[in-house]
């Protein structure tokens, strides 16, 4: 099995280590970095709504989209910080993660949730994949290639990237603290005991725990924005594979089942880039 030879942003410590012992020692390169990946976006997703709602930023459109912006641009700009070889890779894992969902409820023939607060799963997809294109489009023709993104959208695609990164930094200008004393409220993190069920539970627990990875993330947010409040992460059994920030509580929670379920679809990776294979 090939080894990862770079350094992980968050949550690779524990799914490295995962894959010499215990039941994810089948996930291939691939698998991990889409585990990975999609981790760190949900927790980003999630952190874009505790800013939203902590801070009181004012949103225009969809909570949800803004999000979603939140989400890729919190990832792009942490994962620009590391200068990481497989950083574009990574970005189509997220995109290709709502079109695994999409072509699958397409094959099960579930019915579009067409009334939901969230962007149809096709619709964050070509959203995902359009912000990616265009943050560098001379660079990146190949995902217009392998995402099938039509011209006609993506011509767009860096104005939407720009604007979205405008509203970041003006987000950043506005909002971060300036302040070199010690903030006066932090993200505390708690370890739920995760489902007996789960295969690797146990494993996927000390893993995140020892990475330090979910620390280093509350800590940053801590340390970058004045919170009214003291808030917390919480590591949780929640009975699906879910995620969510309670406004009233001030609790982000991340479903260890979440987790678990990007490391099962992960396997379905090579069935959906069997057509467009994925750059190195
Ligand atoms: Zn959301």
């Amino acid at each position: 099995m090939k080894r990862l030879a770079l350094a992980p942003l968050l949550l690779l410590p524990m799914l490295a280590q995962a894959q010499q012992a215990g039941p994810a020692a089948e996930l291939s390169v691939d698998e991990v970095r889409f585990t990975v990946a999609n981790s760190e976006f949900t927790l980003m997703h999630e952190m874009g709504h505790l800013l939203i709602s902590e801070l009181q930023l004012p949103v225009l459109g969809r909570e949800e989209d803004a999000a979603d912006q939140l989400g890729f641009m919190g990832l792009f700009l942490l994962q620009q910080e590391q200068h990481r070889d497989d950083f574009y890779a990574k970005l189509m894992d997220v995109a290709d993660y709502w079109r695994l969902e999409w072509q699958n409820a397409e094959r099960n023939g579930t019915e579009l949730p067409v009334w939901d607060s969230h962007a149809l799963d096709a619709q964050r997809f070509y959203n995902i994949a359009c912000l990616a294109y265009g943050s560098d489009p001379d660079r990146l023709d190949w995902v217009l290639e392998v995402s099938g993104l039509p011209v006609e959208r993506a011509l767009y695609c860096p104005e939407e990237y720009a604007q979205a990164a405008h509203a970041v930094q003006w987000f950043r200008d506005h909002f971060g603290r300036s302040d070199k004393r010690p903030a006066r409220h932090r993200i505390r993190v708690i370890y739920d005991t995760p489902p007996g069920h789960l295969p690797g539970g146990t494993e996927l627990l000390e893993k995140i725990r020892t990475s330090g990875e979910l620390e280093a993330v509350a800590a940053k947010a801590s340390e970058a924005f004045d919170l009214p409040r003291d808030l917390s992460l919480r590591m949780s059994t929640c009975g699906a594979p879910d995620a969510w920030f309670n406004r009233i509580s001030g609790e982000l929670t991340l479903c260890y089942e979440r987790i678990a379920y990007f490391r099962d679809l992960a396997a379905e990776l090579p069935r959906l880039r069997r057509v467009s294979a994925p750059p190195h």
